[in-house]
């Protein structure tokens, strides 16, 4: 029997929806409009492309945003200086540094110049520190789509043994926090795992972000399972999966397609991060002032 199909377009948009409720509420209720600065350095075509969809989704969401475009030759010290001044400016709520950035720079700099406040990403030290501790905090927005996927497909997560392949601090790390977080019990699966066809047939819940393409197939799935496919592979044949979707759709229960799955929930829950940092700005602005009122 066919898996039922996670749709990720139509869970995004649930998501974007609720956001933008959220946001006209926060401002009905005196609270500012969330402003996110994306900072672009080069010109990567799909970075552009990427840039371009996250400015469109902020304005549907109601979401200002200020869009900084640099030249490929800019150094890594200009661009951390603008990501400073970007963290102390009172007006900008989120910061988004589109990855990855001319090979010149390096990436960990930058990222660890973001103010922790703002990284909508969830990629500071802080942030990941936070997630990996059980406490609050922005998290990365790919890893909180997927468990949007899961919650919507309905699948139970907490007693559950779920198998995550990849261990990246994008994706397979902040995953093994999120799952613990809802009383899954976690394997992390990577290149050097053995048996890993063997690993993944444990699994109730698989999730897959591995970047090669159509790794995993029928083999590797327990009947039932939902399968969560985070690659996104350009080959030959058109965009691909981690996962051979055609044969793993006859075993799991629930499986995300490629593309339509996981990737347009990145974008969905960067809305849903700025407006969580603008919330926790403005809370914590209220907390200094109430201070000073004390004093
Ligand atoms: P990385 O390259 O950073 O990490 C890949 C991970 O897969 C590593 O942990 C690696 O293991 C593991 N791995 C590689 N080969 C194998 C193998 N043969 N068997 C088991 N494990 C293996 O990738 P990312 O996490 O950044 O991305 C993974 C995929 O997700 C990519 O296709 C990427 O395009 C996609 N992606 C999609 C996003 C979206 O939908 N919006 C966002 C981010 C990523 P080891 O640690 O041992 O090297």
């Amino acid at each position: 029997m066919s898996a039922q199909i996670i749709d990720g377009k139509q869970v995004s948009s649930e998501v974007r929806e609720r956001v933008a409720g959220e946001v006209a509420g926060f401002i009905a209720d005196g609270g500012h409009q969330p402003v996110l600065a994306t900072v672009l350095v080069g010109d990567d075509p799909a970075s552009h492309v990427y840039v371009a969809n996250k400015l469109k989704a902020c304005e549907a969401a109601g979401i200002g945003s200020v869009h900084h475009e640099l030249p490929a030759e800019t150094s890594e010290r200009d661009l951390i200086t603008l990501v400073r001044a970007l963290g102390d400016d009172d007006g900008i709520d989120g910061i988004l540094v589109q990855l990855p950035p001319p090979d010149h720079i390096d990436p960990d700099a930058v990222i660890a110049a973001i103010n922790p406040a703002k990284d909508v990403d969830g990629l500071t030290a802080t942030n990941a520190g936070l997630l990996a501790g059980g406490r609050p905090g922005l998290v990365p927005c790919t890893p909180a789509g997927v468990i949007e996927l899961l919650d919507h497909a309905g699948t139970p997560l907490e007693g559950a043994e779920a198998v995550i392949v990849g261990r990246s601090n994008l994706v397979g790390r902040p995953l093994i926090s999120l799952l613990l977080g809802r009383n899954a019990t976690v394997t992390a699966a990577h290149s050097r795992t053995r048996d890993l066809a063997g690993v993944c047939r444990r699994a109730d819940v698989l999730v897959a972000a591995v970047g090669v393409p159509e790794l995993l197939g029928a083999d590797h799935v327990k009947p039932g399972a939902t399968v969560i496919d985070v690659g996104i592979n350009r080959t030959d044949d058109g965009l691909k999966g981690d996962v051979d979707f055609e044969a793993a759709v006859e075993v799991a229960g629930a499986i995300t397609p490629v593309p339509g799955g996981v990737g347009p929930m990145t974008i969905a829950m960067l809305m849903a991060n700025t407006l969580t940092a603008a919330r926790a700005r403005s809370a914590s602005r209220a907390a200094g002032q109430a201070r000073d009122h004390a004093v």
